[in-house]
């Protein structure tokens, strides 16, 4: 029987696998590592020690309260997509837990930053029974060890950009050294019997143990439970009793009871602090970018500051 060999399917198949060969070597080169991240103070961070290395998808923007934030079907699917995963821990983002239980069973690069910070470290506040408090980006150096996991969680999933992800770590670490050293010396400009912070909700214990403010939040740890009439009795006490000069709004939380406790307790509302979310990118505020991790830190303090002076 003679067999007649066609060569032509061969070279076409020849000629596909050389294309996807090249196709493949090109998008290599420009790919970026894809992640996902929960709130804009996460993303902020991957994006510093990523740099131009990853692709970063936040899900939480602007004004986004990250304790009663539900994932949609368009956020599954992109955390699904993502290569490698942040988020804050500590259970801060409350009902997004069983999602990342799961994602982290069925996929190997998913990771809390806070779990950089050393349990020592790490606040227990009584009203927040047996969980720590998850506010750890307002020490901002608790925030730089939050920046080794993300360090060590894109080393993980791309050994050959280690030396590169290290050396912007490094670059992050010295950054954030700085803005710790900037946030000190701005908290020393109010005597030490002025620095009492109340808030609408308790993001900020970690704020205050390293800045050296008293710190008072009317909604306890997470935003869940909201405050009742006697919470709000006793804070309007508390703050003619310290002569406190102003209270504070956060831009995640609704403005409207602590608006109500200043005018009860006959002081003025100091402005808005950003608390477990960042403004929009952008958005100039005392010359600083909102957006920007550093920006926030920076607008709060100089906020406060002033509003207590
Ligand atoms: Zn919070």
């Amino acid at each position: 029987m003679k067999t007649t060999l066609n060569l032509k399917p061969l070279w076409r198949a020849l000629l596909g696998l050389a294309m996807i060969a090249l196709l493949g070597t090109a998008t290599a080169a420009e790919r970026k590592i894809r992640v996902t991240t929960t709130t804009s103070m996460v993303t902020d961070l991957v994006k510093q020690v990523g740099g131009d290395r990853v692709e970063v998808a936040g899900l939480m923007g602007a004004g986004v309260d990250p304790h009663l934030y539900k994932a949609t079907a368009a956020d599954v699917s992109k955390l699904q997509q993502a290569e490698v995963i942040f988020y804050n821990g500590l259970v801060l983002e409350g009902k997004m837990t069983d999602i990342f239980t799961k994602l982290a069973r069925s996929k190997k690069f998913v990771y809390p930053v806070a779990e950089g910070v050393p349990e020592k470290r790490l606040l227990e506040p009584p009203q927040f029974e047996g969980h720590y408090d998850p506010h750890v980006w307002f020490d901002v150096e608790l925030w730089a060890m939050c920046a080794q996991t993300v360090v060590k969680g894109l080393s993980e999933l791309s050994p050959k950009d280690k030396a590169h992800f290290e050396q912007r770590g490094k670059e992050v670490a010295t950054k954030l050294r700085a803005l710790h050293e900037w946030s000190l010396k701005k908290a020393a400009e109010l005597p030490k019997e002025k620095r009492i912070l109340v808030t609408s909700h308790d993001a900020y214990n970690y704020f205050g143990r390293a800045y050296g403010f008293q710190v008072v939040g009317l909604q306890g740890v997470s935003t869940v439970t909201e405050a009742g009439l006697a919470d709000m009795a006793k804070l309007v006490d508390f703050i003619k009793k310290n002569r406190v000069k102003a209270i504070f709004v956060e831009s995640s939380v609704s403005p409207a009871t602590i608006q109500r406790i200043a005018k009860d307790a006959g002081v003025k509302v100091g402005g808005e602090l950003f608390s477990d979310a960042m403004g929009t990118p952008g958005q100039m505020e005392h010359g600083y970018d909102l957006g920007t991790y550093e920006g926030m830190i920076k607008h709060n303090l100089t906020t406060i500051v002033e509003a207590l002076k």
